[in-house]
């Protein structure tokens, strides 16, 4: 029977328990470790394109040294210095140099200086009619410039589409005080092709080239050149610091961008890259590292929880199964099941023993209980068969026992015989000695029968002072010997009250065909004959 029918089960709190307490490490942990690994792998993106943009900085940078380094040595060549006013033979050799020069460098087009005087000194060129150096654009950058070098927009060759820029320097003043500039024409073509060149680890990068003013000067997409970076970020970006990175939206498509500037350059190198290719695999990379992170947390605390609520709950089910049989009375509660050692089996254990205790006294209990009912049981068997006064048997019994012995009798054909005695004058004992003292008598004639009687009779009290005894296997002549007996006996004896008491008795034997009646009835009439003829006698 359950006493407590409805209770939370221990396993189960500690499963959830520690499921809760599981999903909230895991959620938090997963939060901090994508926090802090995004912004790890992030920058480890951004270090990628930063080493892209550095290398093609260093590789501008490289390329205009050597012709910034060209132009100077140039520069310093008295021969250019003084071409107004040198002789024939000196401007070839001028020539020659610049012939020299182009050859030894793949990307320099063309040199050529020119000179206030309106002098042009330039391999394989006829200026057209009224060319005057001092007014070209390359003349007047240099004067600006002066004395620094100029480095001039890069444009593409209308023919040939080649990337060129003019570098150039006003010379020194010559012997005559005439002004000039020298300027390289040099193809920045590989330039060019390394800024669109996509970079191994992110196919949508590229690289362009602005003026530090923001002005695009070199960019694949012809569409861009000479506009402003901020027409195409949709934002305002500056180019402060000496490097730094922005973000941009291209359309619905966001961009992350490092700049650089180069050095001793008015230019800055920008590398862009399409957002989701750094982030897209470290979001994924970590979604990944993170579900079977979690997974595993997950599975391992699912089986840690259910092995921690077998251990706490299993002795506890255990014992509540035991005490339960106890409560419900079941003897057998005996189990192979082995307490663990620690509290939980100490308690159970100790709880075992009380109910096994309990159980151990009720058994007592209702043992002893069993021994009392079956003796009073005896006792009240014994004394619905027995009469009070005389401890022989009572009529109801004798009337029992002679319905058994008749059909016995009649059964097997065996002889049956019954007596009735009668004490003689018992109420004159009565009348002069007292009811007590009949009693008494009643008693000890009782017993004078209970001694003398064969153990196959049985006697028992008929009535007040009467007393009938069955005696089976016996025929009229032996009930009649017996009843003789015991009146002899009875005779002889000497009774307290009075010397001598006698019984007159009435046998019969069973005929064939007569009920318990007719026997009774013989015996009565018997009795009746001897009470008539004198008493103190026998008839049968
Ligand atoms: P008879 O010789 O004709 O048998 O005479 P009797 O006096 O024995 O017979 P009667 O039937 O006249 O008297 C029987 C008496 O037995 C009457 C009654 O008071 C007495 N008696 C019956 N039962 C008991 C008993 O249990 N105790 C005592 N003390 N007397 C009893
Ligand atoms: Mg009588
Ligand atoms: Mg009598």
């Amino acid at each position: 029977m359950d006493r407590i029918k409805k209770y939370k089960s221990i396993r189960r709190e500690i499963f959830t328990d520690s499921i809760i307490v599981s999903i909230i490490i895991v959620v938090l942990l997963s939060i901090f470790l994508f926090n802090w690994l995004y912004t790890i792998e992030l920058s480890k993106g951004l270090e990628i394109l930063q080493q892209r943009n550095y290398s093609l900085n260093t590789f501008i940078d490289g390329y205009f040294t050597e012709i910034r380094n060209t132009i100077k040595a140039l520069a310093a060549n008295k021969d250019i210095q003084n071409a107004p006013s040198i002789d024939h033979d000196g401007i070839k050799r001028v020539l020659a140099l610049y012939k020299s020069f182009s050859e030894a460098n793949k990307n320099i087009s063309y040199i050529y200086s020119g000179y206030e005087n309106g002098q042009l000194v330039i391999n394989d060129y006829t200026p057209p009619e009224g060319y005057h150096p001092v007014v070209r654009p390359w003349y007047q950058s240099a004067l600006e410039a002066k004395p620094a070098i100029y480095i001039g927009l890069p444009y593409q060759e209308i023919k040939t589409r080649e990337w060129l820029v003019s570098t150039g320097m006003v010379l020194p003043g010559n012997e005559n005080g005439i002004e000039g500039v020298v300027v390289i024409d040099s193809s920045i073509n590989d330039i060019a092709n390394l800024l669109q060149e996509r970079s191994a680890e992110y196919k949508s990068s590229y690289s362009l080239v602005a003026k530090a003013d923001g002005e695009i000067i070199i960019h694949h997409n012809q569409n861009y050149i000479n506009k402003h970076i901020s027409e195409i970020t949709e934002s305002p970006v500056s180019f402060e610091e000496e490097n730094g990175k922005f973000e941009y939206m291209l359309g619905d498509v966001p961009k992350i961008a490092y700049y650089s500037h180069i050095h001793d350059m008015d230019w800055v190198v920008i590398t862009v890259v399409e957002k989701k290719e750094i982030t897209d695999p470290i979001i994924w990379n970590l979604l990944l590292t993170l579900s079977i992170t979690v997974l595993i947390i997950l599975l391992v605390s699912i089986f840690r929880s259910i092995l921690l609520g077998r251990r706490f709950s299993s002795p506890l089910i255990e014992l509540r199964k035991r005490v339960t049989a106890v409560i419900n009375g079941e003897d057998n509660i005996e189990s192979k099941y082995v307490y663990p050692n620690n509290e939980i089996g100490a308690i159970a254990q100790e709880i075992e023993h009380l109910t096994e205790n309990e159980l151990y006294d009720r058994s007592v209990k209702l043992q002893i209980a069993n021994i009392l009912l079956e003796k009073k049981n005896v006792k009240l068997a014994k004394i619905s068969i027995t009469d009070t006064l005389t401890g022989l048997y009572n009529r109801h019994k004798i009337e029992h026992e002679l319905e058994i012995e008749h059909k016995r009798a009649t059964r097997h054909n065996r002889p049956f015989s019954i007596i009735i005695m009668d004490i003689d004058h018992f109420k004159e004992i009565n009348d002069t000695f007292g009811h007590q003292a009949g009693d008494a008598v009643l008693r000890k004639i009782s017993s004078l029968l209970d001694e003398n009687l064969r153990k196959t009779d049985l006697c028992g009290r008929w009535g007040g002072e009467e007393f009938l005894i069955l005696c089976p296997e016996t025929n009229l002549n032996g009930s009649k010997e017996l009843a003789e007996k015991i009146r002899q006996i009875i005779n002889n004896y000497k009774f307290d009250v009075e010397k001598t008491l006698s019984i007159s008795a009435g046998c019969s034997e069973l005929s064939k065909g007569e009920n318990t009646n007719d026997l009774i009835r013989r015996a009565d009439q018997n009795l009746y004959k001897a009470k008539k003829t004198g008493r103190n006698k026998t008839v049968g």
